[in-house]
């Protein structure tokens, strides 16, 4: 743990005094954030850090590979699906980010299965990626493959945020936007989906 208390220590002098007040404001009224980002659990894709954000601006989902699960009914224990639910519902987020990103471990297990080998529930987690790696299956090259499928797995995770009843009703009527981005963990670029369903660089 020293390296972690001490990196609070650094946090006590440094930012908790700059951001006290912003603090004390979301202690007494309680956090709205306006973004949801739902993002892989990589330790070099954090959202805080690539969008520059203060405490009490970004509801964070964090599993691996980033992935929003299709709406079901069973009585399972659906942790994204909860936490995503709590979000649109009761903080009523404005914009839900599904954000990817390079040299994605969960990515490259879905496409190569033995990586999965060993550690229990990832495979099974990593498997509703199916529809994108199917859809990815021609793409030549390994390496362009895995990027094809790190940027579907974020359309995919898209298309399964529809199918949440409380997330249509809300797209429907105007209540709640949905983004698709990803970022590149060698060059610290992100690039964000644009309308016609392609990524493209922000400059
Ligand atoms: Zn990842």
């Amino acid at each position: 743990m020293d390296r972690l208390i001490a990196g609070y220590r650094a946090f006590r002098a440094g930012r908790w005094p700059q951001e006290r007040a912003r603090y004390a404001e979301l202690a007494a009224q309680g956090q709205s954030p306006d973004y949801l980002v739902i993002s892989c659990s990589d330790s070099r894709a954090d959202p805080a850090t690539i969008f520059s954000a203060a405490p009490g601006e970004l509801f964070v989902i964090r599993n691996v590979a980033g992935i929003v699960p299709p709406f079901e009914r069973d009585a399972g224990y659906h942790g994204t699906s909860a936490a995503l639910a709590f979000a649109v519902i009761r903080l009523g987020v404005k914009h839900i980010v599904v954000l990817g990103h390079a040299q994605c471990g969960g990515i490259a297990a879905a496409i190569d299965g033995n990586l999965a080998d060993g550690v229990p529930f990832l495979g099974n987690w990593i498997a509703l990626l199916a529809p994108a790696l199917a859809r990815t299956a021609s793409v030549a090259t390994s390496a362009e493959r895995h990027v094809a499928l790190e940027r579907d797995a974020v359309r995919l995770s898209l298309e399964n945020l529809r199918t949440f009843p409380f997330v249509a009703q809300r797209l429907e009527r105007g209540a709640l936007a949905l983004h698709g981005a990803r970022f590149g963990i060698a060059d610290g670029r992100l690039e964000t989906l644009d309308a016609a369903g392609n990524f493209v660089m922000v400059e």
